[in-house]
């Protein structure tokens, strides 16, 4: 699953196509796109697409990728699952299908939503307003969250720290991979309760937070197998998680099996030993 740091990666890859006319959208499945109104069918105004428009900057929050137009439209895309956004050169094939929406830019190039498994999608929203509406139920972004953004948002709950980081609307952006790996460099045990975490824990924990996620998009988006960069080269692999899909191996600190089990639904790997 894309995370914060593919996410970022995607939304780098779309500089070079900032300003860029767009002369043509092409929705090749409806259902991919929801309107304002939240429909997924019927029929679509294009400038609601940008077409006719230039995305003037993106922008990201957690997971979500915001494209904004000159005129003030947005375009909101979620990557779910196996979402992806490519920039092709001229006359470039999409490799493998599953191109649902394609922005043909005037010089030829084209940007493709594609997402085969089909459960991220496209918003479309009228204005600024909109977006900010929407973002208000999520956590201050994982790459610039400190350890008291953490305690404010998270200090008082009695849930188990790692689901409670996963749930969107503490920080933004963090997923399974990322919490894990988060999770060790701060040297919490995933199951503690957030309440019974000391200020300087959660100090550690936002520090730890920005790392893995900074380092993560340094290793262009590695998380998933299949992955690629809007360039169409792959993600660098998954050699640089030191906890996550470990389970059984050897802890990078200590040496000692590290525990993997499943914690609220997700697989979860963590040492027993240097995480308390
Ligand atoms: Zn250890």
């Amino acid at each position: 699953m894309p995370e914060l740091p593919e996410v970022e990666t995607v939304r780098l890859g779309l500089v070079p196509v900032l300003g860029v006319p767009i002369a043509r959208v092409r929705v090749a499945r409806r259902d991919v796109v929801r309107d304002h109104a939240e429909q997924r069918r019927g029929r679509l105004d294009p400038r609601a697409l940008l077409e006719h428009d230039t995305i003037a900057r993106t922008v990201r929050r957690g997971k979500q990728l915001a494209l904004i137009g000159a005129g003030g439209r947005v375009v909101l895309m979620h990557l779910g699952m196996s979402g992806q956004v490519l920039v092709l050169e001229a006359g470039a094939r999409v490799e493998g299908g599953h191109a649902h929406v394609v922005w043909s830019l005037n010089d030829g190039r084209r940007i493709v939503f594609r997402d085969p498994r089909r459960f991220g999608g496209i918003w479309l929203l009228p204005d600024l307003a909109a977006l900010d509406a929407r973002w208000d139920a999520l956590g201050v972004d994982g790459l610039s969250i400190t350890g008291e953004d953490l305690q404010r948002s998270l200090g008082a709950s009695r849930r188990a720290i790692k689901p409670a980081l996963l749930d969107q609307s503490g920080v933004a952006g963090v997923g399974n991979i990322y919490a894990d790996e988060a999770l060790f460099e701060a040297g919490i045990d995933p199951r503690r309760p957030c309440d019974t975490i000391a200020p300087d824990e959660w100090a550690k924990l936002g520090d730890a937070i920005r790392a893995v996620l900074s380092a993560g998009i340094r290793a262009g988006g590695s998380t998933l197998r299949d992955y690629r960069r809007p360039d169409g080269t792959p993600g660098s692999g998954v050699n640089g998680h030191r906890v996550y899909g470990r389970g059984g191996q050897p802890c990078v600190r200590c040496g000692r099996p590290l525990s993997k089990a499943l914690l609220a639904q997700r697989t979860t790997t963590w040492c027993e030993h240097c995480q308390n």
